[in-house]
């Protein structure tokens, strides 16, 4: 039986094997493991591939967040406010600021929040809103950031999934105060390990950032901060300036995949497909079909070797990690519903339309 995975990194890697190697045996000759010439180099692409001004690579996507927040001058007595259904990173970050996650329901077409939302979470102690681009499509930024302006709310787009993604004409990364990006290997742009950045189009929050992750320093034995370490790896910033060449190819190969499995999967009107949002361009890191008998069919998807996920299968204030938060069953409908429901099924830019042809043929042989 041919196994088709939910994501192939490998695949990835055979394309562009040679020109990656180059690319890491420069770095392992020169020697320039931390802060080498490429991170400098990733940050001034990265930032324009978002339409932004200043990108500064530091060690994940989750310290991204954190350190976005905290440089915006988020601390202990505020309240943030994310998504009910996102990776539990998200609020993580809130916590690490010293913050208040404060949970919102999301819209049940896109699974992001919405301006209404978020406008009815806002308290006299609210600093900051995380929107979250969940599986490679933006949340309604327009009416976000309008609803944060009025209130003097910053906003923090985690932006982890949407490498590429726009809204009216507009990247992930060049609509808030700031974006967290994650480089962790099977997002849409990945490194081979662990990285990540803030963009940002204010060079003040840039300058903190820059020397919040590397020990608050301004020059070499000078720290105006107690910063902390969260450098990007000079060898990881090789790796994401190799793939940074490939996104809009490979985002574009995603959107084609999805087409596909729109065209086929319609066919069955027992499944909900991804709602696509007016405006949007969305770059796919997940296809998520929604099914009433979601564990029966992904119980036959693996059985039938198709890699399948769920993201996420718990809402995150039914997350034990945020019990002291008081939430409960029933607080966020949406996200719950989903919860039970969603399932994501094989999507990377080299799935061959065999593999795909496959993934839909066994689809359909579950509703027969
Ligand atoms: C992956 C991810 C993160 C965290 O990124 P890491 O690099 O793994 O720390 C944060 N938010 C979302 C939505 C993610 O998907």
């Amino acid at each position: 039986m041919l196994s088709i995975p939910l994501v192939d990194l490998k695949a990835q890697y055979a394309a562009i094997e040679t020109e990656m190697r180059a690319a890491i045996d420069g770095v392992l000759e020169r020697a320039e493991f931390i802060n080498g010439p490429e991170v400098a180099d990733f940050e001034q692409r990265f930032a324009a591939f978002c339409g932004a001004d200043f990108a500064v690579g530091v060690g994940n996507g989750t310290d991204a967040l954190a350190l976005a927040l905290n440089a915006l001058g988020v601390g202990p007595g505020d309240e943030v406010i994310t998504a009910a259904n996102t990776f539990i990173a998200t609020a993580e970050a809130i916590v690490t600021a010293g913050a208040r996650p404060v949970l919102v329901d999301v819209d049940p077409g896109h699974f992001n929040m919405t301006a209404e939302g978020l406008s009815a979470a806002i308290t006299p102690k609210t600093k900051a809103a995380i929107p979250v681009h969940l599986y490679g499509q933006l949340a309604p930024m327009a009416d976000i950031m309008e609803v944060a302006r009025q209130h003097s709310v910053k906003v923090v787009e985690d932006a982890a999934q949407a490498h590429g993604a726009e809204y009216q004409g507009k990247r992930a990364g060049s609509w808030g105060d700031a974006a967290a990006f994650s480089f962790y290997p099977a997002k849409n742009l990945g490194a081979y390990g662990d990285a990540g950045a803030v963009v940002t189009k204010d060079v003040g929050l840039a300058a903190t950032v820059r020397m919040m992750r590397d020990h608050g320093r301004t020059d070499k034995y000078r720290h105006e901060y107690a910063g902390g370490n969260s450098r990007l790896d000079t060898l990881q910033a090789a790796v994401l300036g190799v793939k940074l060449g490939y996104m809009e190819e490979w985002n574009a190969a995603r959107r084609a995949v999805a087409a596909k499995y729109d065209a086929a999967l319609g066919e069955f009107p027992w499944l909900t497909l991804p709602a696509r949002m007016p405006g949007g361009r969305h770059v796919y890191h997940l296809y998520v079909i929604q099914t009433g008998r979601r564990e029966e069919l992904r119980q036959h998807l693996s059985a039938n070797g198709i890699g399948v996920g769920i993201h996420y299968p718990l809402p995150l204030h039914l997350q034990p990690a945020f019990r002291s938060l008081g939430y409960g069953l029933g607080d966020f409908p949406v996200a719950e519903r989903l919860a039970g429901a969603i399932l994501s099924i094989p999507m990377y830019p080299e799935i061959s339309d065999a593999q795909l042809g496959r993934v839909v043929q066994t689809i359909g042989a579950f509703d027969g």
